[in-house]
């Protein structure tokens, strides 16, 4: 597929024959482009207004899927980031991976006012349902529906404990930068920022031990090296495998 050339289609979208299906989660929907945020040089968020809004849980996620002139498509699953009390719109945060299909799609050619096809929200077990305390655990982009639950949370229930441990490469990939407050821990793989004196290096068992065996959930996302080795933190920390719940962003094959 010529990149420039993947389109979403407007005539694979129905009209709603009633408002319960207008609802479904299954019905792809043409969603607008309504703003674009730089977050890292890798790394962009857009807002997408929606006409078949329904609101999600927090770690749930959409299908996008682009159609190019000849009939070809791809479709790849991305999280919602914002909190489901934003009426009409989904935020989608996602990584630019630079040999990927639809990632740098996105970030190369969409613009404001565009439209693209998606449909969800799907997932019902890698969902935050107001569990407390919750602790979060992302590597990279795995970070997003964490955010979405962090947002939710302060927006909700501020009161209701919540712990996310951010593993990232250097300071210029730390995602939502802006919005990361003191619930978030984060430990630096390569680059720390200059003069930092917090956690350096691979997620490690101090870093999952403290506030783990409290949690009554805890959220472990990103690629899947880094969920075999969070999960396995967390169970040696003694969680309960079925408090323990993952989502893998890495390629499905
Ligand atoms: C439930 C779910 C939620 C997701 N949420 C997000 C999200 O919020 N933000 C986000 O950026 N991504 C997310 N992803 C990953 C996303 O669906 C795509 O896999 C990713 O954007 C790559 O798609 P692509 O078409 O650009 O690359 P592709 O054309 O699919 O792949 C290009 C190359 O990269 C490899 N690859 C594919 N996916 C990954 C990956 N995730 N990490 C490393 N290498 C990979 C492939 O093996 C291939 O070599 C999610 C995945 C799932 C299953």
């Amino acid at each position: 597929m010529r990149r420039s050339e993947a389109k979403p289609s407007r005539a694979a979208v129905e009209a709603p024959d009633s408002a319960v299906e207008q609802r479904a989660p299954g019905r792809w929907q043409i969603a607008t482009v309504t703003s674009i945020r730089t977050e890292t040089p890798t790394v962009k968020s857009f807002r997408l207004e929606l006409p078949m809004w329904m609101a999600h849980c927090p770690g749930q996620h959409y299908d996008v899927r682009l159609t190019a002139p000849d009939g070809y498509r791809a479709q790849r699953s991305y999280s919602v980031a914002s909190s489901p009390l934003d009426q009409g719109e989904i935020e989608l945060t996602i990584d630019r991976l630079a040999d990927g299909e639809v990632s740098p799609y996105f970030h190369d050619v969409v613009v404001e006012g565009d439209e693209v096809e998606v449909r969800g929200p799907f997932a019902s077990y890698f969902v935050w349902r107001g569990e407390r305390p919750a602790l979060l655990v992302g590597g990279g982009s795995g970070v997003v529906p964490l955010m979405s639950m962090l947002r939710h949370r302060r927006r909700t229930s501020p009161d209701s404990p919540m712990r996310l441990v951010y593993s990232v490469r250097s300071a210029a990939d730390v995602i939502y930068a802006d919005e990361l407050g003191e619930e978030a821990v984060l430990t630096f793989t390569r680059e720390p920022p200059h003069g930092w004196s917090g956690h350096r290096g691979r997620i490690d068992a101090a870093l999952i031990a403290d506030g783990a065996p409290q949690a009554a959930a805890v959220f472990i996302c990103g690629s899947n090296g880094f969920v075999e080795s969070a999960s396995r933190l967390a169970l040696e920390a003694g969680v309960a495998p079925d408090r323990i719940r993952t989502e893998r962003f890495g390629p499905t094959g």
